[in-house]
């Protein structure tokens, strides 16, 4: 007997219908003997639908408000997903964050885990209850709840799962498992058997919504065997073969993504360029520009200063798309008061491209080939930024797609 989290997604969870079949599944588990613990997201949509009627009252919505809100997708799927268990004849009860509780900071809209107590989940899994716990919220010490960040139920799930001690974090999905890429964007991409713990949060980071990328640090951090598999295969299914299916993470390096230099390439759109042009070159630059900006809490992604001609320099850097107008307007008051003459320019229509591997670091080459194939698409480079294990590039957003594509064929990723 083991104990084993299961989370299931949005779509896994989108109607009545399949959450009659998550629970087929759940109880298949738990009459194999396992105690099982499910984290499940909102129905698809839900949380979409909840900021947006948000949006509509409050065009910048207040962020405790928005987390009250956004929270209740997840509190609708654990209750109707007790039910479907109950109604196979198991018995099963649903918590929310705060009931269990799972604690948290209080960063409204991208909270952190603090601390799981695991006091209740255990006392009613010894009592045989499946136990529901809403995915993507907790609570802060003052009581308020507060959400992960979108996608985060993954976090949830693999945080339960290290609070626990569980075997296996299992996080069923739309897809069968980790691919080379997208699979909706290559259709020639290929699902891994197993993919490194590093290669995947690279991947995760880069931008494949597979996994949220703080799923994937806990993951590491509390070394728990976690596997993507999907959902929507018959729920019935044998134990075992659902078990050994999907993609596992895992921590050895020798078993990564079947040996492949380049195990994968990531893309994200959600990215945006803001150019300080004409700044003086001289030390504490690049911290009088990008300090304020730090200290809004807005993230900072890729960077670049151009050589100096005349003593000036233009200073460029990525922010998420989301935070590029407030980016932009913080720096129109710092740069304006603190380095004199310069102007800003922005462009929201840019996305990033990564290829991903660990046989990076004993291949040579990669960047030359990376950028051949995409001087032979006719893609002009932006912007470039490299880390052991990944090579990214900064295009025009209409080139995404083709070259992610051209990536995909020209390092073979198609093949096994
Ligand atoms: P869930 O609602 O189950 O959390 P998500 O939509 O968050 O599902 O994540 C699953 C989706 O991630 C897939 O449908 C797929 O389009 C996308 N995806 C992006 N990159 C990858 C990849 N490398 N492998 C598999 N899926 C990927
Ligand atoms: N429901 C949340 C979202 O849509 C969390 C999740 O699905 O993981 O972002
Ligand atoms: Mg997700």
């Amino acid at each position: 007997m083991a104990l084993i989290v299961h989370k299931y997604g949005g779509t896994s969870m989108g109607s009545t219908e399949r959450i009659k079949n998550v629970a087929k599944r759940v109880a298949k588990w738990h009459d194999a003997g396992h105690q099982i613990v499910v984290v499940p997201s909102a129905m698809s949509g839900e949380t979409n639908r909840l900021i947006a009627l948000a949006k509509e009252i409050m065009p910048q919505p207040d962020p405790r408000e928005l987390d009250m809100l956004a929270s209740t997708g997840e509190q609708v799927s654990v209750a109707l997903l007790s039910m479907a268990l109950q109604m196979t004849g198991k018995k099963a009860v649903s918590y929310a964050g705060w009931q269990v509780p799972i604690k948290t900071d209080s960063a409204y809209t991208k909270a952190r885990i603090q601390s799981i107590d695991d006091a209740r989940v255990r006392k009613d899994l010894a009592e045989g209850k499946i136990v529901i716990i809403t995915g993507f919220q907790g609570v802060d010490d003052a009581g308020n709840i507060t959400t992960l960040g979108r996608g985060g139920s993954d976090t949830s799930a693999v945080a339960v799962a290290a609070a626990l001690k569980a075997q296996e974090c299992l996080i069923y999905t739309d897809v069968d498992g980790v691919y080379t890429t997208d699979p909706r964007v290559v259709s020639e991409a290929r699902r891994l058997k197993t993919v490194t713990f590093e290669e995947m949060l690279e991947m995760a980071s880069l931008g494949s919504k597979v996994l949220q990328i703080r799923s994937v640090e806990f993951a590491g951090n509390y070394k728990v065997p976690t596997r993507v598999l999907s959902s929507l295969t018959d729920p019935m299914i044998p134990l075992e073969e659902e078990a050994a299916s999907g993609t596992l993470i895992s921590f050895e390096e020798d078993t990564n993504m079947e040996q492949a230099v380049i195990s994968g390439i990531a893309f994200n759109r959600d990215e945006a360029k803001i150019t300080v042009l004409g700044v003086p070159d001289k030390p504490g630059i690049a911290y009088q520009i990008l300090g304020p900006i730090a200290d809004s809490n807005i993230e900072v992604d890729m960077i670049i200063q151009n050589q100096s001609v005349d003593g000036k320099t233009d200073f460029t850097f990525t922010v998420a798309r989301g935070e590029y107008v407030k980016a932009m307007e913080i720096l129109e008051k710092s740069v304006k008061a603190h380095i004199g003459a310069a102007s800003i320019v922005g462009d929201t229509k840019v996305s990033k491209v990564s290829v991903v591997g660990v046989g990076m670091r004993s291949h040579v080459g990669i960047a030359s080939q990376m950028f051949r194939t995409l001087s032979e698409e006719g893609i002009n480079i932006q912007m470039i930024s490299t880390s052991e294990i990944k090579i990214s590039v900064l295009i025009n957003e209409k080139y995404m797609e083709l070259a992610v594509r051209a990536l995909h064929k020209a390092f073979d990723l198609e093949k096994a």
